[in-house]
């Protein structure tokens, strides 16, 4: 009998627990390039309204020429850490794209915003100091706050009374730090970094802002909350990916005050013990970053497609949570109709993610609508159209 027998069933148990809870995630197969249209496997043709890529950049052809020059240029991988010999000129360029872009001091690359938020806290703070938390942040703070010695507030979410009880019971500590989503994923609702900043002079602790669904999208120039919210040098951490807005392909980076880059490049565990980001992939993020400082086309239009959308939406008579960036959720409250209203509606041509617990609170099922650069005004009307006959079909509105 070998020891993987037991465990073999203890995990088909937990499998089929999953299964029979109705929660298993299936993965559902796209045989072209990430795109306002995709092809799935089943050949059928999809608009796709629930990716990160609001800049519509996934497949942006100024970009897969940059990554492909790069390659013949900086070769295909660094096969090392950035300490040991896993920096290219490209790697510094990218850092210096963008911290002018947030303008701030300096950046650091990692892997994933994943490992940006899991390599942040660890070797900046220690148990003397405060990490003061907002409920609703992402996976990644929270598991990076996990391997922090640092004594840990939760405030609810975007709840600025909480925040200040919670400034109020840390003041022993020696620092504070605040930290936030820019934008809630699940929502759309922009943090209040104005008043979480404000909160933060009174009672002398730092900030930081995890832009990774905010920036790109929110701001004029899309330069996210500390642009909305004309912050721009005075938010101590930025983290944010390479992954969402700009271009979707992967890294993560975590840029601010000089001192904070300069400490993370000699103790933060992701960056020293983890692989270089590939040459293309830096040198596909330098150009984005020109693109997307040369022309506020993409970012204009991203924010005219939302408002169109969700205007036609609430006319129609949607329940949506109040955003203020380019996801929409659509409220539907009931688990098992936020997952028919998602397959009829794939049924319609239409390629959205029903949501509901865990990932939601209980009873706050939804559908979340991602608006993209990349949509055309007949995409938006043809999700609008399918929204209304299935929610009319279904009886939401
Ligand atoms: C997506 C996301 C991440 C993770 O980014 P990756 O680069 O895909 O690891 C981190 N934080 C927030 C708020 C996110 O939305």
């Amino acid at each position: 009998m070998s020891a993987y027998n037991n465990f073999r069933k203890y995990l088909r148990k937990e499998l089929d627990d999953i299964q029979s809870a109705g929660l298993y995630k299936n993965e559902r197969i796209i045989v072209s390039p990430q795109d306002a249209k995709i092809k799935i496997e089943s050949g059928q043709e999809l608009l796709n309204f629930c990716a990160n890529n609001y800049l519509g950049l996934a497949d942006n052809d100024e970009l897969i020429k940059a990554a492909k020059k790069a390659m013949d240029t900086h070769g295909y991988g660094m096969a090392s850490v950035r300490f040991i010999c896993g920096t290219q000129d490209l790697h510094k360029q990218l850092e210096a794209g963008i911290a002018k872009f947030f303008g701030t001091e300096d950046a650091i690359l990692y892997a994933a915003c994943f490992d940006a938020n899991g390599g942040v806290f660890e070797p900046l703070l220690s148990e003397e100091d405060a990490i003061i938390s907002d409920t609703l942040n992402h996976a990644s703070i929270i598991d990076g706050v996990r391997l922090c010695k640092a004594v840990r507030y939760r405030y609810a979410n975007a709840d600025m009374e909480d925040l200040e009880r919670q400034l109020i019971a840390a003041q022993n500590q020696r620092f504070r730090l605040i930290v936030t989503d820019g934008v809630f994923s699940m929502d759309g609702n922009v943090a209040p970094v104005d008043k979480i900043y404000e909160l933060a002079q009174k009672y002398d602790a730092m900030v930081m802002v995890d832009e990774s669904h905010s920036a790109g999208v929110v701001g004029k120039t899309g330069r996210g909350t500390t642009e909305q919210f004309n912050l721009q040098g005075k938010v101590d951490i930025i983290t944010g990916t390479l992954g969402k807005a700009f271009g979707g392909a992967i890294g993560g980076f975590t840029t601010g005050r000089q001192e904070i880059i300069d400490m993370l490049r000699q103790r933060s565990r992701p960056y020293l013990f983890s692989n270089s980001i590939p040459p293309y992939i830096a040198a596909a993020g330098i150009r984005m970053f020109e693109l997307i400082d040369s022309t506020n086309e993409l970012q204009d239009r991203l924010h005219d497609n939302t408002s169109y959308f969700v205007n036609k939406l609430k006319a129609a008579g949607f329940d949506i949570k109040p955003t203020q960036s380019a996801i929409c959720a659509v409220m539907l409250y009931d688990a098992k109709l936020s997952q028919d209203m998602a397959s009829r509606l794939q049924e319609e041509g239409i390629y959205v993610t029903g949501f509901y617990y865990p990932v939601v609170p209980k009873g706050q099922a939804r559908i979340r609508v991602q608006i993209s650069a990349a949509h055309r005004k007949e995409h938006l009307d043809k999700c609008i159209e399918a929204f209304t006959k299935i929610g009319k079909e279904l009886k939401v509105i």
